[in-house]
Parts: structure tokens; sequence; C-alpha cells
């Protein structure tokens, strides 16, 4: 049993399944990595990892764990008993927020910091996986660094603010390549281009704004996820002629047409 369907737990699951261990992931939320794919992405993920003979049980949270000098049984929140003989947890990490509290400081799930990494209290500043700004906290290497560097700016006399978005998003190492970047699904006013590959198990979106990537999931197709993330990155305008393209299925311009089928 796998508890923590995040992509550590993900890689976890698939190395014991290629040990030839029979493998379950009981993750809390309705879906796989609910914050970084949108629903279709998640659900081939699913289905993904399934068709490879790992089980993916949703809505299902780790609460207890049974058993006599061994671990025997995982008990969910929801009430179902999972027998097994090894129990992996990777069900991310929660700050440790007796110290901020010690010193007064607003904490809710982490240390709430506003766009300058500043708490409550303007002499102590946070980042990283402690900090939480508009609710969120990431636990992500580049969100920390990039807090980081906006803190010391401001520390250091100058004036930068942070940001929020969803960072990029990579799970390597399942036999599928899965990356995602900014907003996953479109706003009112903005478009996104999308479709499945074949097989069942890639798929390729981008959320496109005036005419600009504000955002790409990608399961498979390599190539194209990567020239899609650089534009993505470099703010790159599109060409009306590359849009026309995308509305038409012709992603050619972000790399060709090949359709990558997964790697088992
Ligand atoms: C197994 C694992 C794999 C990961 N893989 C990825 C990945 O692939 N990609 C990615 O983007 N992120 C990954 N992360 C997350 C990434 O490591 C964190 O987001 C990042 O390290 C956060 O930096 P931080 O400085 O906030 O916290 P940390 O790196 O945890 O550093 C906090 C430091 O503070 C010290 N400390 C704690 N309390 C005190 C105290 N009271 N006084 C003084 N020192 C104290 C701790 O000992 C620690 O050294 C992974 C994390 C783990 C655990």
């Amino acid at each position: 049993m796998v508890a923590g369907g995040g992509l550590l737990g993900l890689e976890a699951a698939h190395a014991l399944h290629e040990l030839g261990m029979s493998v379950t992931v009981l993750e809390r939320s309705s879906r796989l990595l609910r914050n970084s794919l949108d629903a279709v992405a998640s659900e081939m993920l699913r289905s993904y990892f399934e068709a490879l003979g790992i089980t993916i049980v949703t809505d299902a949270e780790t609460a207890r764990v049974e058993g006599d000098g061994r671990v025997e049984a995982v008990v969910t929140a929801q009430g179902h008993r999972f027998e097994t003989e090894i129990l992996l947890v990777a069900a991310g990490v929660t700050p440790n927020l007796e110290l901020p509290r010690q010193c007064g400081l607003d904490v809710a799930r982490g240390v709430i910091v506003d766009s300058s990494m500043r708490s409550s209290d303007p002499s102590i500043f946070a980042v990283g996986d402690l900090a939480e700004f508009e609710g969120r906290l990431w636990g992500l290497w580049p969100v920390a660094v990039s807090q980081a560097q906006i803190a010391a700016t401001n520390i250091a006399g100058g004036s930068r603010t942070y940001e929020s978005g969803v960072p990029t998003m990579i799970l390597k190492g399942v036999g599928l390549d899965v990356v995602s970047f900014g907003r996953v699904e479109p706003a009112e006013d903005e478009t996104q281009f999308a479709d499945r590959g074949e097989g069942g198990h890639t798929y390729r979106k981008v959320v496109v704004a005036g005419g600009v990537i504000v955002g790409g999931v990608f399961l498979g197709f390599g190539e194209q996820a990567q020239a899609a993330q650089d534009a993505y990155d470099s703010g790159r305008q599109l060409g009306d002629d590359e849009l026309v393209q995308l509305a038409a299925g012709d992603w050619s311009s972000f790399g060709g047409r090949k359709e990558l089928s997964p790697v088992r």
C-alpha cells in the first residue's frame, strides 16, 4: 500500500510494481494530481497506472494502521480496510508551526505571507515549504528558490513581489512523462487546444490567451511538451497560422505530428 498519490507516491508505486509487488495507491483527493492536471489528464493517468496493474483508490484518506508487531492493514477515513504487508507513506509535508505560533505570527496551514514574503510581523519573512501565500503551500523547490530571492531583495531594501501561479509539475520515471505548467483550465476569454494521442494514454493541451500560451498539460508528446513550455516560459506570441493549425489539430509548429506511445 502506498499512502499518497502525489508525485513521490506514484513514482514509488511504479518502482515497487517494477520489483514485482502488488501495489495499491490510496489517494485522499477525488483524482490524481488534482492541483496540476485537468480532469481528463488525471483520469488518463489513473487508467495508465491501472493498465500496468497498479490499483488506484481515490477518496481514500489513510487514517489508521493496524497490526500486531508489524503492519497488517491500513484503514481509511472513509472506513475501508486494506490488508497489506508493507506500507509506504508519501503523504507530503506539513509545516511545524510551533515557533511561528510562539512568535505570534498569523498562521493557517503555514506562515501567512504577503507578496513581499513578509509575515504578519514586518520584521519576519517566511519562504519555501513553510510559507503560505494566497492559501497555497506548494512544497516545491523552484517555488522556494524564487520566494527566497524575492525575500532577500526586499530585506536588502529593494522591492520585488511574488506572483502566484501554478509551478511546473513534472512526473518522470513511471514510463509516461507527465508535464503541466501555468493554467490548465482556460478562463472565460481563453481558448484551449487539446487532443488525445493513440493508445488512450497520451494527451496534449495548451491554454492560449491573447495569442500567448498561458498553460499546458501533456501526457507523452515529449517534444511538443518541451516546445510548448518554452513558448510559455518566453511568452512567445503565437502566429495566426499557428493558431489556425492548432485549431485544426495540427501541432507541427510544436515539433511535428509525431504521436508518442507510452514507453513501458
Ligand atoms: C523526498 C523529497 C523529494 C522531493 N523532490 C522534489 C522534486 O523532485 N522537485 C521539487 O521541486 N521539489 C521536491 N521536493 C521538495 C523540496 O525539497 C522542498 O520544496 C524544498 O527543499 C523547500 O525548501 P525549504 O528551504 O523551504 O525547506 P527545507 O529544504 O526542508 O529546509 C529547511 C531547513 O531548516 C531546518 N530547520 C527546521 N527547523 C529549524 C529551526 N527551528 N531552526 C533552524 N533550522 C531549522 C531543517 O533542518 C532544514 O535543513 C522534495 C522533497 C522531498 C522530501
